[in-house]
């Protein structure tokens, strides 16, 4: 998985959280202009304007989490309103002569900016809320904060403690992502094989059941099954009779093409769907045949019979159902052979 691929999952995976969050900053900024009155000790206009003025961040993030779910342009976006929190906080502070509390709002905000981190790539979270220490200190050349050195000296450590949960927060869904796509792997496989297993087929079809193929592309399925198998099992054990399996499904796979699907049927029968063969389907199920003939087992020779059937559009089943039909010719004539499926 690319890292963009990762950081996508992971914004997707906290983007309704991220959102929430941003309602949740936006509120608290607006309210913030009654602790501005408490502190004016009457009610006042002085910063409502500056104070409201995050609605508009807000909107624009709300604008664009509607139209977009790019992490790149979210994540920016997410950061660019958490400033836009601080900055509106500045402007409030302009018209404030009591700024004694200001380090617990500038606090409140870096948690807040740390919550918002969540969703981002590590980088950009810890770049983002290390820039708040940049907006605090340009804002304190002009307002003087009172506790101006405590916001460092404990705003600080609290950075770095936000980073580290940024880091553990990460890799703690990094690991419930790899578990998630093996069990995603699993389900389409079949553990002895690697083949994948009947419920890749479900992916391959539309609703109608239909297979779902470009324009032009050719399709057929082919289903083959071992030859004498019991015999096998009966002379040399079942673990013997596995690890034949194993490597007749690696012989076959030598010879897929990349959009061709090798599918455990079930038991010692096995489905490849095959796509683009320019109708020459049967030439290339030779090399399937040939392939699995020509191996050097510890129980012998080992042979396959394989039926044919081209798919016509109509259910992917009738296909198989064909291609089973073949397959039980083939068997009668003397196995070791391919049968295409005719009418
Ligand atoms: P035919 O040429 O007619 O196909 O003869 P056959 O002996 O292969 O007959 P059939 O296909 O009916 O036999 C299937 C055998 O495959 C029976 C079963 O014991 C064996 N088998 C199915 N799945 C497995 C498996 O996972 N491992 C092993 N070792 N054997 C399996
Ligand atoms: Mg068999
Ligand atoms: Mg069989």
């Amino acid at each position: 998985m690319s890292k963009q691929e990762f950081y996508q999952a992971k914004y997707e995976y906290y983007r309704s959280m991220n959102m929430w969050v941003v309602i949740a900053a936006c509120v608290l900024s607006v309210a913030y202009f009654f602790s501005d009155c408490y502190l004016f000790g009457r009610f006042t206009t002085a910063t409502l304007l500056a104070r409201m003025a995050i609605i508009l961040p807000f909107l624009v993030f709300m604008w664009a989490n509607k139209r977009t779910k790019d992490y790149r342009i979210m994540v920016t976006m997410t950061y660019v309103f958490g400033h836009s929190v601080m900055w509106c906080t500045i402007w409030a502070c302009y018209y404030l002569e009591d700024l004694r509390y200001a380090c617990v709002g500038f606090f409140i905000i870096l948690f807040c900016s740390f919550i918002l981190g969540i969703a981002a790539p590590i980088s950009g979270a810890v770049v983002g809320q290390g820039f708040l220490f940049v907006d605090i200190s340009i804002a304190n050349t002009f307002l003087h904060y009172p506790d101006f050195a405590m916001m460092f000296l404990l705003g600080i450590p609290l950075y770095i403690g936000i980073c580290v949960f940024d880091v553990a927060i990460e890799r703690t869904f990094r690991d419930q992502l790899v578990m998630k796509k093996k069990l995603e792997e699993n389900l389409k496989h079949d553990m002895l094989t690697g083949a994948y297993n009947r419920n890749l087929l479900t992916s391959l079809v539309d609703e109608g059941n239909h297979f779902v193929r470009d324009a032009g592309e050719q399709m057929a399925v082919a289903l083959y099954d071992l030859d004498k198998f019991k015999h096998v099992n009966d002379t040399y054990g079942h673990v013997a009779g596995d690890e034949v399996l194993v490597k007749v499904t690696e012989a076959v796979r030598s010879k897929l093409n990349p959009s061709e699907y090798l599918v455990r049927w079930g038991g010692e029968e096995f489905i490849i769907v095959m796509k683009n063969r320019d109708g020459n389907f049967k030439a290339h199920v030779q090399e399937f045949r040939k392939a699995v003939e020509q191996l050097e087992l510890a129980v012998g020779k080992i042979t396959i019979s394989i039926g044919v059937a081209v798919y016509d559009g109509g259910d992917y089943q009738k296909t198989i159902k064909n291609a089973d039909t073949a397959l039980y010719e083939a068997k009668n004539n003397g196995r070791n052979q391919v049968v295409i499926y005719q009418e």
